[in-house]
């Protein structure tokens, strides 16, 4: 299988050039050149474990990869995640259902694509000898669950971008206290849209990128959001079978990578009856699928920082396949975008394929309280976005996507109770390693160009 651009202008790659080069030459995002049908193959793979579903589903797409190397990569990327089941499906209510993806090292969802990219980069490594240098911008996650991918990995080096002061604590530690030399916290004065803003200046300059063989980890690399579907099939395998067509999958939702996988699995044959859309108070995509509306305002700090974005790189894909996979139309829409900072949809199919909703901080609060004195159940801040109008639904699956633990602050602010988990536990004696620089494309290039060295075999 090939992998185009949504832009329509760069030569199909394979699956394997596709994750190493992340972003596509002309500047769009890689998808693929046909999204092919499971609907029979589901059935097959009903009961099987997550990784051997994982392996399954990456065949359709990594056909440049052997069977046996594939199933040993997958396996290896998933080993160190802490439950048996991976993405554990617990049942709220009747109608609610909770799809954990918070077991893996850094305790977010990310884990699932990052682990896995990961091998994908350590295989590219070994395959040619060459060092990749690895960038991207992060609210929080992205950059502890890239970190984590990728530490101590033989020829790869680590660059990430992320907001000075804009992070949870806990979060700077995961990335700034690996104690490995692979691995380049850069604190940048700005918000996360000015980091994703120099990041892609960075890319643009194809001469360094391609002098540096830089590679982007953001959720614009494919390969996140093909591991993303897996949990989508897992969770919905699981379910009886006649509830599947009448579950809607609620989906916390900053740069609208997690809910496309979702959706790119319901074009493949997966039967749904839905998306939902769960923003917090920075509500892009809340406003686009409620009016039409796609037009970028400032970010702001809210209590569900990995959610703090407005403009999401996303959404792009989803243009794609929503204006019937047509790159020109894509193209100029995107432009139209880029010139006037918004976007009009002037079809409605775009619209109503998902619903949205939106919560600000106060409501975060109330609904953490009120999760737990109902259900006991501890949410994190980003999860508990989700909690809004579900008696919409006849039933619905919340992606859980980070450990209550991760936001302490938080959660012993609204619950007076303190949670932990033992692998933050023990950063809080590391010491803290981070490259403080501006949210300017040539100070970055430069910091990079600094720290190659060759690889040693
Ligand atoms: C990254 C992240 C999100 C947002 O996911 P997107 O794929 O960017 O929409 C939500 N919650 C948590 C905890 C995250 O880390």
């Amino acid at each position: 299988m090939n992998f185009v651009s949504t832009r329509g202008l760069s030569e199909p790659h394979s699956f394997s050039e596709a994750v190493k080069i992340g972003l596509a030459p002309d500047g769009g995002l890689f998808v693929p050149e046909i999204l092919p049908s499971l609907s029979l193959k589901l059935s097959g793979w009903e009961g099987k474990s997550y990784p051997d579903l994982c392996a399954s589903f990456f065949r359709e797409f990594a056909t440049d990869i052997e069977e046996e190397e594939l199933v040993a990569m997958v396996e290896e990327a998933y080993s160190n995640f802490d439950h048996a089941e991976y993405a554990p499906l617990v049942s709220l209510s009747e109608s609610i259902s909770v799809l954990e993806l918070f077991h893996g090292p850094t305790l977010a969802f990310k884990d699932f694509a990052l682990q896995l990219l990961g091998k994908l980069y350590e295989r590219q490594v070994s395959k040619t000898g060459l060092l990749i240098n690895v960038l991207g911008a992060t609210s929080g996650d992205t950059g502890a669950a890239a970190i984590s991918g990728l530490v101590g990995k033989k020829g790869v080096n680590v660059f990430i971008l992320y907001p000075d002061g804009r992070v949870s604590p806990l979060q700077e530690r995961q990335m700034t206290c690996t104690g490995e030399t692979n691995v380049y916290p850069m604190a940048i004065t700005g918000s996360f849209d000015e980091a994703q803003a120099a990041l892609k200046e960075v890319f643009g300059d194809r001469d360094f990128s391609r002098a540096v063989n830089l590679s982007a980890v953001n959720s614009i690399n494919l390969a996140r959001i093909l591991a993303q579907c897996v949990y989508y099939l897992y969770a919905w395998l699981k379910l009886p079978v006649g509830q599947r067509e009448k579950t809607t999958f609620v989906v916390p939702t900053g740069n609208f990578g997690n809910v496309l996988a979702g959706w790119m699995a319901s074009q493949m044959g997966m039967k749904v009856a839905g998306f939902r859309v769960a923003t917090n108070r920075n509500d892009i995509l809340h406003r686009f699928f409620s009016s039409g509306d796609y037009s970028v305002d400032d970010a702001s700090a809210s209590l569900a920082p990995s959610m703090d974005i407005q403009v999401a790189s996303n959404f792009e894909r989803y243009l794609y396949f929503g204006l019937g996979e047509d790159a020109d139309k894509t193209r100029e829409a995107m432009s139209e975008f880029k010139q006037k900072g918004k976007f009009e949809s002037r079809d409605d199919s775009l619209i109503k394929s998902m619903s949205s909703s939106r919560m600000d901080d106060s409501e975060i609060f109330e609904t953490i309280s009120n999760l737990y004195h109902k259900y006991g159940y501890i949410a994190d801040p980003h999860t508990a976005c989700a909690f809004k109008d579900l008696d919409e639904f006849e039933h619905c699956v919340i992606l859980s996507t980070a450990h209550p633990a991760k936001f302490p602050e938080t959660i012993e602010e609204t619950l007076g109770i303190s949670v932990t988990h033992p692998s933050l536990d023990s950063l809080k004696e590391r010491q803290i390693v981070k490259h403080p620089i501006s949210a300017n494309a040539d100070a970055i290039k430069e910091f990079i160009a600094s720290k190659q060295k060759p690889v040693q075999s």
